[in-house]
């Protein structure tokens, strides 16, 4: 039990795979409105764009950004998935795969002529959304991602995981 608050604040936890992270940009800019009543409600354990020193053991929500593009990443999400009560796929590479999977697409000979690369770096023979590889509870699509989306997604869980924050906001 966090001592500044009755209740437990919900872990969360924010994760980027193969992503040039528009979707953490947004996620930041919803700070300026609702950081005085995220703070009192979560524990960001982990979100590297936040804060320095990380804490990676279990999660309420884990938020998933990026396509997974090798077999580490593969098994990195099947961890966090592990670790994680909810996890929630943020933008369109996580969600949809594309665009970061559009060589996915290409003709043989356009494999042929990158196959020294995806050697090179020991990526996946194709590109993955992350529903390929483990269970997802919410999607938030767009790049960026829809930011309603978001707060919907966030809203529900919130409910979900801490129904007495709902019937008691003054909590
Ligand atoms: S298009 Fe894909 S890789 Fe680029 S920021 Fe959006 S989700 Fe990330």
């Amino acid at each position: 039990m966090n001592t500044e608050t009755p209740f437990e604040k919900i872990k969360i936890g924010w994760f980027v795979f193969s992503c040039s992270e528009d979707n953490t940009i947004m996620f930041t800019e919803l700070m300026n409105d609702h950081w005085q009543e995220w703070k009192r409600i979560f524990d960001f354990r982990h979100v590297k764009v936040l804060k320095k020193n990380n804490i990676y053991d279990a999660f309420d929500i884990a938020f998933v950004e990026g396509a997974i593009a090798s077999p580490e990443h593969e098994e990195k999400l099947k961890d966090i998935r592990g670790r994680s009560t909810k996890l929630v796929a943020v933008g369109a590479c996580a969600v949809t795969g594309m665009p970061a999977s559009q060589r996915n697409t290409f003709t043989p000979e356009q494999k042929e002529a990158i196959q020294f690369l995806v050697d090179r770096f020991g990526a996946l023979p194709e590109v993955k959304k992350v529903s390929d590889v483990v269970a997802v509870d919410a999607s938030v699509p767009g790049c960026p991602m829809n930011t309603d989306m978001f707060l919907k997604a966030v809203n529900a869980l919130v409910a979900e995981l801490r129904p007495e924050l709902v019937a008691d906001p003054a909590h």
